[in-house]
């Protein structure tokens, strides 16, 4: 019997090859890079850079979704000034699981998911009710999950230095880059 194929939001390489090696013996995997909050722009074509390498090691496909940074700022603005896990973070979540869930829907896919939920940063709880609401409008079926359990995280980061891949030092949009800077100069 085939494996149910599922698209995975893949929003950096680390996260990603971690998550692959989880879900590649129940499922057959295809990453979905989309990440218009990621900026500048030499920063997105890094990371994007870094899960193509990741997809070719791991044995599976990679979909690149169209990159839209004003469109992404345009929908966050009014809440730049929100803390990292504020209401700024839950629209970003939402343009990009909105998007995942569409892409798997339109491409046949029998359910999606997203890496995100490996991030100590990121809200798990918030991803899954989104990804319920997606999964409910689009009609495939979302995999809940919050991989930084069972010391997911710590395993990545092992995994991913193993494997000499970027580690970002800041989520991804200027507004995170720019308390993380913050941060390290105080
Ligand atoms: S901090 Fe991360 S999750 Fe929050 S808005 Fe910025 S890029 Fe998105």
């Amino acid at each position: 019997m085939p494996k149910p194929r599922i698209l995975v939001h893949v929003c950096c390489a680390p996260d990603a090859l971690y998550v692959f090696g989880m879900l590649k013996d129940a499922y057959e995997v295809t990453g979905f890079f989309s990440n218009s909050n990621i900026q500048p722009r030499e920063e997105y074509d890094l990371r994007l850079g870094e899960a193509r390498k990741v997809a070719l090691d791991s044995g599976v496909g990679l979909i690149e979704d169209d990159d839209d940074p004003e469109g992404w700022t345009a929908l966050t603005l009014k809440f730049k000034d929100e803390p990292e896990k504020g209401r700024r973070c839950d629209v970003c979540y939402a343009v990009r699981l909105g998007r995942t869930a569409a892409r798997a829907a339109r491409e046949g896919f029998d359910a999606f998911t997203t890496v995100m939920s490996l991030s100590p940063w990121k809200k798990a709880a918030v991803l899954n009710r989104m990804g319920r609401q997606f999964a409910a409008r689009h009609g495939v079926a979302f995999l809940e999950a919050d991989f930084k359990k069972k010391d997911g995280f710590k395993k990545s980061v092992d995994l991913s230095r193993a494997h000499g891949l970027y580690r970002q030092d800041y989520c991804g949009c200027v507004y995170s880059r720019d308390a993380a800077r913050k941060r390290a100069s105080s």
